[in-house]
């Protein structure tokens, strides 16, 4: 890391982020990250648990054994830093410039991670005789195939009957500025891979033949066409989109035998996924079309209620920012789909998320600190002192 000469550089939460940026934890390799997270959980009295399932490393670490539990949540896991040639440094040497600190992870979500880790700290060094629990949820496959990692742990914390009350998720949240936005839910993502038969055949004898694009097009039209929902209050309308069509064998007098498709919904909390399914059929065999269609389901909607949670974390951003966060369900899904349908309240917080995924990625120093003082404001709110619950 490049020195300067402002005290900002010293913070603990930079530091300890430089740290996890140094190593290249790319999914679904932790790359010793959350050894780095246990050293200091454990000294702050965490009973640490590494839950290890296939390539996947997780971590769980609870203080305290009583109710409420409040859970922060995240991943050390990263996505591949793409070409090294266009990066302006090195991706896993993190380099501060004006006031940025870049670095694969740098904002989804190694920053998170670190204010995370600082503001326990801080918290615990005021109020060590807290209320209920403090938890934290660590994964190393959130950008992966995630079916070994948040996942897992809830299904170990189910069975042990060990719940979560509250969560928050340092995902990248913001937008142009630290707490803009704070998410409260997510859309649902549902895909279908479809294939639609037919008969390969010369073009000059269609009747000798059965184009299934042909078959194809006025169900894809109806598909289109469809209102699905007019979104909710805290939804925007439910869409459909088609991400890939393929049929022809590439030859201009050949109309071909199959048609492969896929597609997606993004859909609202108007919707379950059965019901979803459900209606697609019901357009599909409205049509006279031989198909065979599958299904493949990355997360249900959730929702976050107005309570105690979302009040916490927005006036920690208004005590910070002076602005009242945005509540929002918008963006793809993350591992709140996993925690939620636990019984969890879960809300997003996390730094700016322009330039997330891209090469030069990086987070503001002063966002990291700020978040640093949010995460430690939310467990004040909610912890410092027992309050009965309405
Ligand atoms: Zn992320």
């Amino acid at each position: 890391m490049t020195s300067g000469t402002d005290d900002i550089l010293e913070h603990p939460a930079i530091r300890l982020l430089s740290e996890l940026l140094r190593r290249p934890s790319v999914t679904p390799d932790d790359a010793g990250c959350q050894d780095i997270l246990i050293e200091r959980l454990a000294g702050l009295g965490f009973n640490c648990e590494t839950m290890q399932f296939g390539d996947v490393t997780n971590l769980w670490a609870r203080r305290g054994d009583s109710g409420p539990v409040l859970c922060f949540a995240g991943h050390t896991d990263v996505v591949p830093p793409g070409a090294d040639s266009e990066w302006e440094t090195d991706p896993f040497e993190p380099v501060i410039r004006e006031g940025q600190l870049y670095g694969r992870g740098s904002a989804d979500m190694k920053s998170g991670i670190a204010a995370m880790i600082v503001a326990l700290e801080e918290f615990l060094a005021e109020y060590p005789n807290h209320a209920g629990s403090l938890a934290l949820l660590i994964t190393s496959d959130e950008e992966g195939r995630a079916r070994d990692g948040t996942l897992k742990v809830i299904e170990v914390l189910q069975e042990r009957n060990e719940p979560i009350d509250w969560c928050v998720l340092g995902e990248p949240s913001s937008e142009s500025e630290l707490g803009d936005i704070i998410r409260i839910g997510r859309r649902g993502s549902l895909s279908g891979i479809l294939t639609v038969r037919g008969i390969q055949g010369h073009v000059a004898y269609p009747q000798l033949a059965d184009n299934p694009i042909g078959r194809f097009a006025p169900v894809l039209a109806d598909l289109h066409t469809v209102e699905w929902d007019q979104g909710n209050e805290f939804f925007p309308p439910t869409s459909f989109q088609v991400v890939d069509i393929r049929a022809g064998i590439g030859f201009p007098n050949v109309t071909p035998g199959e048609l492969n498709a896929r597609f997606n919904f993004r859909y609202s909390t108007e919707w379950d996924h059965y019901r979803l399914k459900e209606r697609v059929r019901g357009i599909f065999d409205a049509h006279d079309i031989d198909y065979e269609l599958d299904w493949h389901l990355s997360g249900e909607p959730f929702l976050t209620k107005p309570g105690r949670l979302i009040d916490a974390v927005s006036q920690a951003v208004t005590e910070q920012t002076g602005r009242t966060p945005e509540l929002s369900t918008g963006g793809g899904t993350s591992d709140g789909r996993f925690i939620s349908p636990a019984g969890a309240d879960v809300v997003e917080l996390g730094p700016v998320n322009a330039s997330i995924h891209k090469v030069n990625e990086n987070v503001g120093v002063d966002e990291v600190v700020a978040l640093t003082a949010m995460y430690r404001r939310i467990m004040e709110i909610l912890l410092a002192q027992v309050v009965p619950d309405p």
